[in-house]
């Protein structure tokens, strides 16, 4: 047996590397800034059914423009690292033209605010399946 460290990912493959980043690519912060106002946000987090889209377009991460294909997996998005980073990215307004012509010396320099940024509410299900569905049954041994 022939032992070699098999290589991960594509190093050296940059034709891979650049699909794959054209791939993951999703919205930029400041798009997802526009995203966050109340107006916008309304319309994301009630799209239209859309079956080209995972879970019909029905679950989707404000803060990560992502979607889910159901509330538990959106649920357990919501707990992890790349969405509590995401957040914390969010905090702080993204840089502005108005900023840059601040820092150049023309009008005021206002110091970016930082602000609250919360995982948007669960979602109310219209559930069909009563609550205690799956609650564990005890199991006599
Ligand atoms: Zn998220």
């Amino acid at each position: 047996m022939t032992r070699y460290s098999r290589k991960k990912g594509n190093h050296g493959y940059t034709a891979k590397r650049k699909q794959l980043k054209i791939k993951r690519r999703t919205r930029d912060l400041d798009e997802i800034d526009k995203d966050l106002e109340p107006k916008s946000a309304e319309n994301l987090l009630n799209q239209p059914v859309d079956i080209d889209l995972p879970g019909c377009a029905q679950f989707y991460c404000l803060h990560c423009a992502r979607y889910f294909i159901d509330n538990h997996s959106m649920q357990q998005h919501f707990r992890t690292k790349v969405h509590k980073r995401r957040l914390k990215a969010l905090e702080l307004k993204p840089y502005s033209v108005e900023e840059a012509e601040a820092a150049a010396g023309i009008g005021t320099y206002v110091a970016p605010t930082k602000r609250k940024m919360e995982t948007q509410k669960p979602l109310e299900m219209e559930s069909t399946i009563p609550m205690d569905a799956d609650a564990p049954v005890k199991k006599k041994k």
